[in-house]
């Protein structure tokens, strides 16, 4: 029977393939058969996870917060489950039995566990379910020392080899959807997520369509289920009969039609009807994406989120393999200019080791330049990765989540220690290298005057603005209906940062999805931007919106509109714009 889903869409475009269910991406893990004589090793291997978990819940106790009760109950009942012997001393009996590897042991017991609570009377000893996954969760993220990673499917298992794969998962992390560009998906769905999460970004670099927030899609979808994923409406159609399924073939070739239709538009110089000239930058997250970014002809990388080169691996990229990535664009870019920030690690972006640690409110914790400047040699060996590539092409740095000056004074700081030893050494770079900074904390974008005094460029990341203003996680699918561009606090914080930094002689671009959308573009580029970062998928269609816009004209409409209080006027003056 057919049934249609609602989500959040996040990445536009119509997928038609069969249903690949990942469950928890982490607890997708590997069998293997382990040597006789390494099955103590397997068993001591678990049990210190085990006791790393432990003491990592420990520290979560330590930690001062106001939800402390909330905190210690559950610290409490995941310790109480990490020393239960049906867990961990069960699943060493397993390791010895059958001679298999930890991880495998683990969920092996975990998933013979969850099918007795199954059977439980007691509603509240049945959701403790959850608490039972999560536990493991944390053990095998110790015993893995990475978070999972979505398996390949073996072509040959699929039915019909001319239908694409749509993943389906309860949650797919960035780390996890950045594998996607190795692997040929032809989309995803998800139960949770937000549409400016990381996870859905990568799907619009990748332009797969992608729904999030469908809540319970993992429970109701079968592995091999033929689905419809309409990525603008945030629809998701399970096992359509064949007239549905022709419609949507037509609406994809519809639209496949008119994506090369755009393209006429790659090579036009972006201005609007009375001749303001826009710049139209790319947002890359691997070296790779910068062919996308050439093809549409983008006026340099806007934003490169080098984050994503220290995911997925044990070991972080030394000096030579960062520089190696970062010169690789530099001269792809072929003198045009490209923005390099630096490591923004933390919230929903995690290392495999050696990250940030558990935290409470990730999002407000030790993220971007906060953890860069917690770890002084790793932020050293990035900078002076990207000093040496500016010999290559037009490198900028940007400083990523910045609120205070002192943060921006110790990152100059660390930049001339990269400088002076690079010098010593006698190794070339761009010794004039615009070092821009992100405004994307309230707090930042009202008091400007600190960051044009010292930096030479800044560039908006309306994403975090949105979710640090609003006070909204943006990866939440619960309170995305709250995550809401159109705010009068979210635009005149924008409005105010385009113009006190132009005023003050600063380039200013927009590099959040804001600047992607073109429901945005005539709204921005009336507070007076002209430098747009985003998505090469997007590039087209923001072009497509300038070239139509008169900028003078809606200059004036977009100062009246600044002036509203009211949501629902101001969002039909958007639209009318
Ligand atoms: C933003 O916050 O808008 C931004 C561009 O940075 P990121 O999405 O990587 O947090
Ligand atoms: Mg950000």
């Amino acid at each position: 029977m057919p049934f249609v889903i609602h989500g959040l869409p996040v990445s536009q475009g119509i997928a038609i393939g069969q249903a690949h269910l990942v469950s928890h991406a982490l607890l997708e893990v590997n069998h293997f058969l382990v040597a006789p004589r390494h099955v103590e090793g397997e068993i001591a291997r678990l049990k210190d996870a085990a006791a790393a978990v432990r003491t990592e819940l420990r520290a979560l106790r330590a930690t001062p917060t106001t939800a402390q009760s909330e905190v210690s109950a559950f610290v409490d009942l995941h310790t109480m489950l990490l020393d239960d012997p049906l867990l961990i001393e069960a699943a060493g009996k397993l390791i010895a039995e059958r001679r298999c590897n930890a991880e495998w042991a683990l969920v092996q017991q975990m998933e013979h566990l969850l099918e007795e609570f199954d059977v439980i009377e007691d509603a509240y000893l049945r959701e403790r379910k959850a608490d039972v996954i999560q536990v493991v969760e944390r053990i095998l993220k110790v015993l893995l020392g990475h978070p999972g990673q979505v398996p390949k499917r073996k072509e040959k298992d699929k039915k019909e080899t001319d239908l694409g794969t749509i993943v389906v998962a309860h949650d797919l992390s960035p780390a996890d959807t950045i594998h996607f560009k190795d692997n040929q998906i032809a989309g995803f769905v998800t139960d949770v997520g937000g549409a400016t999460s990381h996870t859905a970004i990568v799907a619009r670099s990748l332009g797969i369509p992608a729904v999030v927030g469908l809540r319970h899609v993992r429970a109701v979808i079968r592995e091999d289920d033929v689905i419809i994923i309409d990525g603008a409406r945030g629809v998701v159609i399970v096992d359509p009969d064949e007239r549905v399924l022709e419609e949507y073939r037509l609406r994809r070739s519809e639209r496949e039609l008119e994506r090369s239709k755009l393209k006429r538009l790659r090579t036009m110089r972006a201005a609007t009807l009375d001749g303001e000239a826009v710049s139209l930058y790319a947002n890359i997250e691997l070296p790779r994406d910068v062919t996308q970014a050439r093809e549409v002809e983008a006026d340099g990388v806007g934003l490169f989120r080098t984050e994503f080169l220290f995911m997925n691996r044990d070991e972080l990229p030394d000096e030579d393999e960062q520089f190696e990535a970062y010169r690789a664009v530099a001269k792809a870019m072929a003198g045009k200019p490209v923005t390099i920030r630096t490591l923004d690690i933390g919230a929903d972006k995690t290392l495999n080791s050696g990250g940030p640690r558990t935290e409470i409110n990730p999002a407000l914790g030790l993220r971007a330049i906060r953890y860069s400047l917690s770890e002084p040699q790793m932020f050293l060996t990035q900078l002076r990765a990207l000093l040496r590539a500016s010999a290559y092409g037009k490198v900028q740095i940007l400083f990523p989540m910045l609120a205070h000056a002192q943060e921006i004074q110790s990152a100059l700081a660390a930049l001339a220690v990269a400088k002076t030893q690079l010098k010593t050494e006698k190794i070339k770079f761009d010794d004039k290298i615009p070092v821009g900074g992100m405004i994307e904390v309230p707090a930042a974008a009202l008091a400007l005057g600190m960051f044009v005094k010292r930096l030479q460029y800044l560039s908006i990341g309306t994403n975090d603005l949105i979710q640090y203003t609003l006070a909204i996680d943006r990866a939440d699918e619960a309170v995305a209906h709250l995550f809401d561009p159109l705010h009068p606090a979210v635009l005149r914080l924008i409005a105010q940062t385009i113009q006190t930094g132009t005023r003050a002689g600063l380039p200013v671009s927009v590099c959040g999805e804001m600047a992607g959308n073109p429901a945005y573009t005539r709204l921005l580029l009336g507070m007076g931007l002209r430098q747009f970062s985003m998505q090469s998928s997007q590039i087209l269609d923001v072009k497509q919106e300038i070239l139509r816009a008169d900028a003078a004209e809606v200059a004036a409409k977009v100062t009246r509109i600044l002036r509203q209080d009211e949501p629902e006027r101001i969002r039909e003056a958007i639209e009318r714009l």
